[in-house]
C-alpha cells in the first residue's frame, strides 16, 4: 500500500496545508514516508476512554488504517489493536521505560484518572497494578512527541465533566497536559476526532515536525476555522431562517448549535469519507473539539449560544432582532 500525493494532500487538509509543505516533501512524500516508517515507533496508551477515537481511526478509508499502521508507522503498543496480551503486551511498555527508549511518539487517548491511582491500570509489575498515569509520566519524559487524541485527552472530556453535586468528577480525570506539564502536547480534539486529523497530524509530526498550533495546541490546518463560518446553514443564519424544532429547515442556532464557538473543518471535510456533517444532518454542532466540552462552563450542550456583541452587530437586522429577543428571555430551548 502506498500513499499517493493526492491522498497525502487530502489528509493534510488540501491547499492550505499543501502550501505549508515544501515541494520537495510533497514530490517525494512516498519515499519520505518509507524512510520514516523504518525508524518511527508509536506507543498508543488508552486511558479513561470509550475507545471511540480508536474506532474513528479504524474508519480511515484512504489510506486505510492497516496500511498506515503497517507501512508508515510501527505501532508498538495499543491495548485494543495489538495481538499480544498479558505480560507480553505490557513488556513493551516496561522495556521502553527500562531501556530509556527515545525513539517513539507517545499517543494518549482518554482522560487520565488521578484519584487513588485506581480507576485505570495497565498491567502489573511484580504484582503491582501500574496506573495509566504512571506509564504516561514515565513514557512522556522520553517521547519524540506527545499527542493527545480526543477531547478526553485534550481537556478531560466526558470522564472529566463536572458532577454538579460535588463540583468535581469521580475519578479525578485530567487532561494529558495536566499530567505532563513540562511537555509540549499536540492536541487533536474531537469526540471523536476525524480519522484524517489523527493520521494527518501523525504524518506531519513524522515528516515535518510539530504543525502550527492554535491557542488550544490543536493543528491550525484542521481547527483554524469555526464550524459556523464554513457551515451549510450560514446563509439561512444570515437571512434569519432558524429551525424551531429538530427536523425543521434552517440554521440550528436556536436549538443550541455551538458552531460559532467551535473550531473544526467537518463542514468541508465531512464524516464517513465525505458522506455528511454534524450540521447538515440536522444534529447541530455540540462543540466536541473544544477543551471545555461537554461542560461548556456549566452551560452544557444544546443551550443557546453566547454570541459576541460584534457578531450580533454584524447580523442581518431580522436575525439580530431574533437573537436579541432570545437573549432577553425569549429562548425556545434554553
Ligand atoms: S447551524 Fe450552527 S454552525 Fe451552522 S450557521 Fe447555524 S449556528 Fe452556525
Ligand atoms: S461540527 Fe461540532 S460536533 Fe461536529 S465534529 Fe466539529 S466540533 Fe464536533
Amino acid at each position: 500500500m502506498s500513499l499517493s500525493r493526492r491522498e497525502f494532500l487530502k489528509i493534510m487538509g488540501g491547499t492550505s496545508a499543501a502550501l505549508a509543505f515544501p515541494g520537495v516533501v510533497l514530490q517525494g512524500c512516498k519515499k519520505a514516508l518509507e524512510r520514516v516508517s523504518e525508524r518511527t515507533n508509536v506507543i498508543w496508551i488508552q486511558a479513561q476512554s470509550c475507545s471511540g477515537c480508536s474506532v474513528s481511526l479504524l474508519n480511515k478509508v484512504a489510506p486505510d488504517v492497516a496500511g498506515v499502521i503497517t507501512e508508515h508507522i510501527s505501532l508498538n503498543f495499543h491495548q485494543t489493536l495489538m495481538s499480544g496480551t498479558g505480560h507480553v503486551a505490557v513488556s513493551v511498555l516496561e522495556d521502553a521505560v527500562k531501556k530509556n527508549r527515545k525513539d517513539f511518539v507517545l499517543v494518549v487517548e482518554g482522560s487520565i484518572p488521578t484519584r487513588d491511582d485506581l480507576y485505570c491500570t495497565i498491567g502489573e509489575i511484580d504484582g503491582r497494578h501500574v496506573s495509566a498515569r504512571e506509564w504516561i509520566e514515565k513514557l512522556g519524559q522520553n517521547a519524540i512527541a506527545v499527542v493527545a487524541v480526543g477531547t478526553c485527552a485534550t481537556g478531560g472530556g466526558i470522564p472529566g465533566a463536572e458532577v454538579r453535586a460535588t463540583g468535581d468528577n469521580p475519578t479525578g480525570a485530567k487532561s494529558l497536559a495536566s499530567i505532563l506539564p513540562d511537555r509540549q502536547i499536540i492536541n487533536i480534539g474531537g469526540c471523536p476526532p476525524h480519522p484524517d486529523w489523527i493520521v494527518g497530524t501523525l504524518l506531519h509530526v513524522l515528516l515535518k515536525g510539530v504543525p502550527k498550533l492554535d491557542e488550544q495546541n490543536r493543528p491550525v490546518m484542521y481547527y483554524g476555522k469555526t464550524v459556523h463560518e464554513q457551515c451549510e446553514h450560514l446563509n439561512e443564519y444570515k437571512e434569519g431562517i432558524f429551525a424551531k424544532h429538530w427536523g425543521d429547515e434552517g440554521c440550528l442556532y436556536n436549538l443550541g448549535c455551538l458552531g460559532m464557538d467551535s473550531g473544526c473543518d467537518i463542514p468541508t471535510r465531512k464524516w464517513n469519507d465525505g458522506m455528511n456533517t454534524c450540521t447538515a444532518c440536522g444534529a447541530g454542532c455540540i462543540g466536541c473539539t473544544e477543551n471545555v466540552f461537554p461542560d461548556y462552563g456549566k452551560r452544557g450542550i444544546f443551550k443557546h449560544l453566547t454570541a459576541s456583541a460584534q457578531e450580533i452587530k454584524s447580523l442581518h437586522p431580522e436575525t439580530r432582532e431574533v437573537v436579541l429577543k432570545l437573549r432577553n428571555g425569549g429562548a425556545i430551548n434554553g
